[in-house]
């Protein structure tokens, strides 16, 4: 049953929340009542986007009405059709490579000997090979982040789905497994037609001597094996449950991953030994056998400029400037380097040699163009995260340390610039900036900015820049962007308080009302809070938790509405939402982006960063 608030909101278009009750509530009471007392203090207080009142008569953006053939298809492409229709090409050209390959080697007028020998399953095994010489040229460009970064900004990224890099690679990577599966199955079989035909191995037992130890004395046999090893090693560590087992699962996953290269090595080995010729001679030349190098080259040396490239920037003059630790398990780092350029929503790699040398991990920018250093807010989560906290300083174990950091929305453990509370801080080492699709949020006059949890990190980063370039700090980098809403999903009070203090800022500075916030608060509230909330909040401009204009909301968001919402306050224009969090909440947001696009109305382009 919908909360009261709901009811009510229903009419006035005030709530936004979907009335369902918050999680965890042990010890924890109904928001409901917390809501209707509310309701008063928070209708003065509601910007645009909430207040927004159905408008009368026929509505231009109707997304549930009936549309054309044509419309639903331009709705899809808006989101769906993009990746969907790259990964049906994806699908088509490993088809097309096989059909080919297939053709070829049951039609070359040079194999006629090999056909005769072992049948068909030569020219299957023959196909699949070709087919995974051609995955070889895909696996590691995805990989590639600066090649990504700079690619995503060309016409190429209105047609290449950038941001699932990743999937792009995960199915490469199935496609190999695949294509090897084929590859093995037709040469055992090619083997067990050696092995009959094999004049010296009369008896069974000779037979089975003769198989079993070809695999261990014939080159391309000895090879493939290998190759196995180092291909079921890098996918039994891969896959998903194991990766993310904690306890070192990314580690074992990342530093498996690294027998890519004796595999390739091996492949290289594997097609040079000639076994199978031709009919005719030349039988081995250059062009014909160890041609793996050539379908590897171009994304090998890519990978490889990117790896010496690390190495340069790694060497770059880097320090932190100063350490904050923040509630919620959450310190900030920020960092002085030399010859770094960064765009707002990107993201770095950081290493630290004092925790580990190999182990390089990603955090996203917190920190605007228009600062002179770059920062980031880690959440504390894992092995490295809790080693660097402790390096740094950081003391999130005590109770002591966490009331004062709460207190304050921020504590400063060091900072180059006071020596008083400095201590010697690590040396750490950064890789990047590179690029992420919430880069994209300045090609939009509207975007809704959706953070959930940390995963709100690079929307500060983004609202700081637009707050700079409202503000004209950068001559001649004012934004067309006309319309700002920022929505952020946590579970709990302290996890906004590290952002407070730039919510603050950009209240204070948008007088123009171009940035619109709003806060949903998904846990539980305790009776004490509830208590305080209410007696602070009627009445009052400001939002007894967050002390912002913007009030806080009680419950998830009800998406339905706000896209609605979106969709009549801007018509006829293209919506940018941009997404960082779990994967769930992308799911609802990338449903909700296509379910209200209206291809005489808004367009909704829905975005996601990884994490
Ligand atoms: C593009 C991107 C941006 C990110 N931005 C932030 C941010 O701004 N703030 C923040 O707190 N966290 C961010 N993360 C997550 C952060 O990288 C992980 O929390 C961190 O690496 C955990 O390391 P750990 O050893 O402490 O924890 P672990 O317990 O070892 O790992 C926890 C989880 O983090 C992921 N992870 C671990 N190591 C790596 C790695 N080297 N590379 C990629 N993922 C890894 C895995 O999914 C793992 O299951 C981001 C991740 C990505 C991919």
């Amino acid at each position: 049953m919908p909360s009261k608030r709901s009811d009510s909101g229903l009419g006035s278009g005030l709530d936004f929340s979907d009335g369902s009750p918050p999680r965890g509530t042990q010890g924890v009471i109904s928001t409901d009542n917390v809501n209707d007392q509310r309701n008063k203090a928070e209708r003065r207080r509601l910007q645009g986007l909430q207040t927004a009142a159905a408008p009368k008569g026929r509505l231009r953006h109707d997304p549930t009405r009936p549309q054309k053939f044509g419309e639903k298809i331009s709705i899809w492409l808006i989101n769906e059709g993009r990746q969907r229709i790259f990964f049906i090409l994806f699908l088509l050209l490993h088809l097309l490579v096989a059909v080919l390959g297939f053709v070829h080697y049951a039609l070359k007028d040079n194999l006629n000997n090999a056909r005769a020998e072992f049948g068909i399953t030569f020219t299957i095994a023959r196909a699949a090979a070709l087919v995974l010489h051609v995955d070889v040229i895909f696996i590691l460009l995805p990989v590639c982040r600066n090649f990504i970064s700079i690619a995503r900004r060309t016409p190429l990224g209105d047609v290449i789905p950038f941001d699932k890099n990743i999937t792009l690679h995960k199915a490469t990577g199935w496609a190999i497994v695949v294509g090897s599966v084929i590859h093995t199955l037709a040469h055992i079989v090619n083997l067990y037609r050696l092995t009959l035909a094999n004049t010296n191995a009369r008896t069974t037992g000779e037979r089975v001597a003769f198989f079993i130890s070809a695999n261990f004395i014939i080159g391309p046999l000895i090879t493939g094996w290998l190759m196995w090893i180092c291909l079921g090693t890098m996918l039994w560590f891969a896959m998903e449950k194991r990766r993310n087992a904690g306890a070192g699962g990314f580690e074992r996953f990342w530093y498996t991953h690294h027998l890519f290269i004796p595999f390739f090595v091996l492949w290289q080995l594997h097609g040079m030994f000639c076994m199978i010729k031709p009919d005719r001679p030349p039988y081995c030349s250059y062009n014909t056998i160890g041609v793996f190098w050539r379908y590897w080259l171009v994304g090998g040396v890519i990978w490889i400029i990117e790896r010496i490239l690390r190495e340069v920037r790694s060497r770059h003059v880097t320090y932190i400037s100063k350490v904050i630790q923040h509630p919620s398990d959450v310190m900030e780092l920020q960092i002085k380097k030399e010859r770094t350029t960064a765009r707002a929503g990107q993201y770095i790699f950081i290493n630290c040699p004092e925790i580990s040398f190999f182990q390089w991990h990603p955090f996203t920018l917190t920190s605007a163009p228009e600062e002179d250093y770059i920062s980031v807010h880690i959440r504390v989560v894992g092995d490295f995260t809790r080693a660097l906290a402790r390096s740094v300083g950081c003391d999130f174990e005590s109770g002591r340390s966490k009331g004062a950091a709460a207190a304050t929305g921020g504590k400063v453990i060091n900072a180059v610039t006071n020596p008083a509370i400095n201590r010697v801080l690590p040396r750490i080492m950064i890789d990047g900036p590179f690029g992420t699709s919430s880069e994209e949020f300045l090609n939009y006059e509207t975007v809704l900015l959706v953070g959930a949890g940390i995963g709100v990190t690079p929307f500060a980063s983004i609202l700081k820049s637009i707050w700079y370039r409202m503000n004209n700090f950068r001559q001649g980098s004012r934004t067309r962007l006309s319309k700002v809403y920022f929505t952020w999903v946590i579970r709990d009070f302290s996890t906004a308080e590290w952002f407070h203090s730039l919510l603050h800022a950009l209240e204070e500075q948008d007088s123009l009302n171009r940035i619109e916030i709003n806060i949903y608060l998904t846990g539980g509230v305790k009776e004490d809070d509830i208590n305080n909330i209410v007696v602070q909040d009627v009445g009052s401009e400001k939002d007894a938790i967050t002390a912002l204009r913007a009030p806080t909301h009680f419950g998830r968001p009800n998406w339905d509405r706000i896209f609605t919402s979106l969709g009549q306050k801007h018509p006829e224009s293209d919506v940018g939402v941009f997404y960082c969090g779990p994967n769930a909440l992308a799911s609802s947001l990338r449903y909700m982006s296509t379910k209200h696009s209206d291809p005489r109305g808004a367009r909704f382009f829905f975005g996601k960063e990884n994490f």
